[in-house]
């Protein structure tokens, strides 16, 4: 189908020639804006030895890959990747572009935003369109949904967490284009990515973990903060936080929850000295059972959890860290 209006674009990612599972998600909600649209889902995918993986982007709903593949693109190189986006959207006029709120997506995203003068949504939490079929971005604002539109310029740019959409069922028998680009030889390059070191990871990782423990503002200082690692760890969850725990220094930037942080769904998510902002629990809407403790009785956070504990962090969590190592060898003796 030839897009009268303008298709709708994925800006794929890829580590280690492997796309990102946001990269999915996103061309699975692609597919359904360009149905709604009479579009066809088109994606970008950049880096080197990822034919194979231009495959997997059709099998989950694109139609076309433009299909970066070189040596020169095998890690994100913010200038030549903005360069080649920028002259392929300038020629293929999208409607719509999409990218993941990854750390390339976030810097990636402003960077082709401003050089093709449109606008840009960042974080949000849903994509639908409005009835005259115009992008209605929507992010969590005023204690609501905000919905942030570009009726004018065009493409209409959004970047949304993983997690926020589910993966697309892959279909082998899918058939698309793919479409190879050549890397532009005169660009100045300031920048340039010479090698990816990874950090080793600490603990379970946030986006997967079974149970995940959040600390916020409530934890005090670090001291506070190392107890509510401590039941972590005891429960062999992954560690989450709030901004203000990330803002203190307590935690990295990483393991923060929410709109601009990480989407998690876990079976279990205990917030702790946390008050349960918007920004905060929209990275948590998929847990299976929410508990919050938080010494102030009134605070919003117990509307929205199953079980609620009104105490003293700084005291409670240490007594539930004893109680949960007795029962945990309690259960190795038996
Ligand atoms: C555009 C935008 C994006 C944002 N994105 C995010 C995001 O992705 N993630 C995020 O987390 N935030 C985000 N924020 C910030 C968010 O709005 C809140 O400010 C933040 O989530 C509040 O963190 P908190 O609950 O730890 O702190 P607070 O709101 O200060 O709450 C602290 C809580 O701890 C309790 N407490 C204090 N002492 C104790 C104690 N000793 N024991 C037990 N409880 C105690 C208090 O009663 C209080 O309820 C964003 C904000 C904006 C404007």
């Amino acid at each position: 189908m030839e897009n009268s209006q303008g298709s709708v674009w994925v800006l794929a990612e890829q580590i280690d020639c492997q796309i990102l599972g946001v990269s999915f998600q996103l061309i699975g909600q692609a597919r359904k804006l360009a149905d709604e649209l009479g579009t066809s889902v088109e994606s970008v995918l950049l880096g080197d030895h990822i034919q194979e993986q231009a495959r997997l982007l059709i099998a989950a709903g694109a139609d076309k890959v433009y299909l970066g593949n070189s040596p020169q693109l095998e890690f994100y190189q913010p200038e030549i990747y903005c360069e080649m986006i920028v002259n392929l959207a300038r020629e293929r006029q999208p409607a719509i572009m999409l990218i993941g709120s990854t750390f390339m997506g976030r810097e990636l995203a402003p960077l082709v935003a401003a050089r093709l003068q449109t606008g840009l949504t960042a974080h949000c939490i849903d994509l639908v369109l409005d009835e005259n079929k115009i992008l209605d971005a929507k992010i969590p604002a005023y204690g609501g949904l905000l919905s942030i539109m570009c009726p004018q310029k065009r493409p209409q740019m959004a970047t949304v967490a993983q997690g926020v959409f589910p993966k697309p069922e892959l279909d082998e028998t899918r058939t698309g284009e793919i479409i190879p680009l050549d890397v532009p030889v005169d660009i100045s390059r300031r920048i340039q990515t010479l090698e990816v070191v990874r950090e080793a990871t600490d603990g379970v990782a946030l986006e997967s973990a079974p149970v995940v423990v959040a600390g916020g503002a409530g934890a005090g200082d670090p001291e506070g903060w190392s107890k509510i690692a401590d039941l972590a760890r005891a429960l062999n969850a992954a560690l989450g936080s709030t901004r203000p725990a990330v803002d203190e220094g307590w935690a990295d930037l990483e393991t923060m929850i929410g709109q601009s942080g990480k989407v998690v769904s876990p079976e279990l998510y205990i917030g702790v000295g946390l008050s349960g902002e918007q920004q905060h629990m929209v990275g948590i809407n998929n847990a299976q059972v929410m508990v919050a403790i938080n010494n102030d009785a009134k605070s919003p956070v117990f509307e929205q959890v199953d079980y609620g504990i009104v105490d003293d962090c700084r005291e409670f969590v240490p007594a539930l860290i004893k109680k949960i190592k007795e029962y945990q060898e309690k259960k190795v003796t038996c």
